[in-house]
């Protein structure tokens, strides 16, 4: 089953010939997130053949314009289209007021319904789920009220050897049970779930940690991720000029992969100084190895 992360925009607050800025769209078991809406977003999910109208949610970390300006041309594009289901949005409170500025000027052009959601800047706190999912927003440490996203599928049902079925003669409700890990009796004898399952697949997440300074207060919330995307948008011979506009390098966003037991990290939002990301891939590697840098369009899967 898919877990499959889109780079759609990797860069900073400046968009570059090769760089826009931070968007990513996040397809999990044909489920379909979009996480920042910065400019020109749209034309990079038909460019990278992502789910264009698929998409029922939309996390906005804050209110820099380089993270959700694009999404008032979404909206517009969504209502041409004709869109009848609704959308839900996660985003700081302000954000509606912009949103309902938008519709009434463009002559109440929304032909869907929004859910806006505000996002809680104080705790970690669940925005969603359902059977096979579960999304959390936590504070990070930015200029302005800002949060991440972690992505955390549920644990699945483990799987039935299939001999077991017919030893044991089990039926449907009982092999429901002990897929459950609800042990069970048949015929006056006890089963353990332990003896007749095996594990089935792992679950898998990813967290998205948007424009923050080094904080390590972050790491309790991301623990153990399979991916973590980390802003870095200095080296750190600007470690200083990172400090005071509450952004990281390389090398802190790679403190926090080791600390928090991360298995991936990918690097983004760089700076439009910066040519050679490479440089970033070499500063962070010294102390977290599995470290990518991202670029437009840039495709990961998160296997099982
Ligand atoms: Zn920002």
């Amino acid at each position: 089953m898919k877990f499959e992360l889109t780079i759609l925009g990797s860069g900073g607050a400046i968009p570059t010939l090769e760089r826009n800025p931070t968007s990513q769209y996040l397809n999990i078991q044909d489920r379909h997130f979009l996480i920042d809406c910065g400019e020109g977003f749209q034309i990079q999910l038909r460019k990278f053949k992502c789910k264009f109208s698929k998409i029922d949610n939309i996390f906005i970390s804050h209110l820099h314009g380089d993270h959700f300006l694009g999404l008032f041309g979404y909206l517009s594009t969504l209502s041409l289209l004709g869109r009848k289901n609704p959308i839900n949005i996660y985003a700081p409170k302000e954000l509606l007021n912009l949103i309902n500025a938008h519709n009434q000027i463009s002559g109440k052009i929304y032909n869907f319904d929004l859910n806006f959601n505000a996002l809680n800047f104080k705790k970690i706190t669940k925005l969603f789920e359902d059977n096979i999912l579960e999304i959390f927003s936590f504070p990070v440490n930015h200029s302005v009220p800002c949060c991440g996203f972690l992505f955390k599928e549920k644990k699945s049902q483990r799987n039935i050897i299939k001999a077991k079925i017919k030893d044991l003669g089990l039926g449907i409700g009982e092999i429901k049970k002990l897929k459950n890990r609800e042990n069970c009796v048949v015929d006056g004898k006890s089963i353990e779930y332990k003896d007749v399952t095996i594990s089935g697949n792992k679950a898998r997440s990813y967290a998205y940690c948007a424009d923050t300074k080094y904080d390590k207060k972050i790491i309790p919330f991301i623990k153990d991720v399979d991916v973590l995307y980390h802003e870095s948008t200095f080296l750190e011979e600007l470690k200083n000029k990172a400090s005071k506009t509450k952004h990281s390098t390389a090398y802190q966003a790679a403190k926090i992969a080791l600390n928090s037991n991360s298995k991936m990290l990918i690097l983004g939002h760089f700076s439009a100084r910066y040519d050679d990301v490479e440089k970033f891939v070499q500063e962070a590697s010294s102390i977290f190895k599995n470290t990518v840098a991202a670029y437009d369009g840039y495709k990961y899967q998160i296997k099982n």
